[in-house]
């Protein structure tokens, strides 16, 4: 065994969900970019997402970019976060395509594609209401017009994403917003605007809700396939694995102690304050594992075991039934933040089933071709 704090990662659940949310998005004409950014850019899932018919990938950071192409991963991939200026060479030198907001760092792309002889893809985002990237629906025509000037740079798409900083909901009205934006933009510019991305997995309620699709033929899609929820209200996804990913924390103390602190009561390790009712004595565990790898709030536990506080490097519990080993393991599901922190711990091991993956380059190889 590979030994504690350890996550424990299901491709074929992963491929399940993926495959699954392929085929939904494809009877309504829309492709699916595998976003890999929760789980550090890894290959491993990055295969399986393209097994599965992901188009492209998609991460918001261009090291785990760049470690997919380290790793062979061959497929179309996208930087879904604005390209740091300073970052602009990376990026052309990386990813095919780059999430866009400001015209001084398409300048920045342009240059350095140009100073490497490659051509580099540029989707625009456009704000329609979460105030966080967005190029102002006003601004747009502008940006467009620039964009196209530049040399070895090509206008790919126009894309939006809502949800994520203020909890926008994708609906009707801004999914028609976009559509007509790209209409116009190709009307006024005499040009033809090939992806359309509309969202992340917060687009999956509009998405199955039935709605009008108009030009959206795209979407980003990353927690869906990898926790099989929806990002709104994180309700399980019909037909989907919640539980594809596993965490397995050590047992390093077990006591029956208080459930209120003694003493003058200042501030917890984080700043915080501690309120607990009293209970009286109760089952507490220590777990050798913190919120350096993991949110602690994010931990769901079996067997009546709940998370009680953490600390950098200690998580504790209590287990309502029997006291719990010192040296046995318990085990968690998480959710987003937990999972993008574990995944990130350089001390929490992965460990992949299964550990070896049928042959599926080939077909990958010819859809990078054809994208
Ligand atoms: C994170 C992100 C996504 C994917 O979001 P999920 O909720 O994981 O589906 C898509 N687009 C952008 C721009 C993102 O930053």
């Amino acid at each position: 065994m590979t030994g504690a704090p350890r996550l424990e990662i299901d491709l074929d659940k992963i491929y399940h969900n993926a495959r699954t949310l392929v085929e939904r998005l494809q009877s309504h004409r829309i492709s699916l970019t595998g976003v890999t950014k929760a789980v550090l850019g890894s290959p491993d899932i990055a295969r399986v997402m393209l097994r599965a018919g992901a188009v492209a990938l998609g991460d918001s950071r261009i090291e785990n970019i760049e470690s997919l192409r380290r790793a062979n991963v061959l497929a179309p991939m996208t930087l879904i976060r604005s390209p740091m200026m300073s970052q602009a060479f990376r990026v052309v030198k990386s990813a095919d395509v780059s999430c866009n907001t400001d015209i001084e760092v398409i300048r920045q792309l342009s240059i350095e594609a140009r100073r490497i002889g490659r051509d580099h893809h540029v989707i625009l985002m456009v704000e329609l209401g979460d105030l966080r990237e967005g190029i102002m629906p006003g601004d747009l025509a502008g940006v467009v017009d620039d964009t196209r000037r530049l040399p070895n740079i090509h206008l790919k798409g126009i894309g939006t994403n809502l949800a994520c900083r203020s909890g926008v909901t994708p609906d009707a009205e801004n999914m028609a917003r976009l559509s007509t934006l790209v209409d116009a933009t190709e009307a006024r510019a005499e040009c033809s605007i090939d992806v359309v991305s509309g969202g992340n997995s917060a687009n999956l309620n509009w998405l199955f809700a039935g709605a009008e699709i108009g030009r959206i033929n795209n979407l980003r899609i990353g927690e869906a396939i990898l926790l099989g929820r929806e990002t709104l209200f994180r309700q399980p996804v019909t037909g989907l694995f919640t539980d594809a990913f596993t965490l397995f924390a050590e047992v390093i103390e077990s006591k029956l102690k208080p459930t209120q602190p003694t003493g003058t009561i200042a501030q917890t390790a984080f700043g915080l304050k501690c309120h607990v009712p009293n209970r009286g004595d109760i089952l507490q565990s220590v777990l050798a594992i913190g919120a350096q790898d993991i949110d602690p709030d994010g931990l769901t536990g079996s067997n009546a075991v709940t998370v009680l506080g953490a600390s950098s490097d200690h998580l504790i519990v209590e287990s309502a039934r029997r006291a719990l080993p010192v040296g046995s393991e318990v085990a968690f599901q998480l959710d987003y933040a937990a999972l993008l922190r574990a995944m990130t711990s350089p001390f929490v091991s992965k460990v992949f089933h299964p550990q070896t993956l049928p042959p599926g380059n080939s077909a990958i190889a010819s859809m990078r071709t054809a994208n």
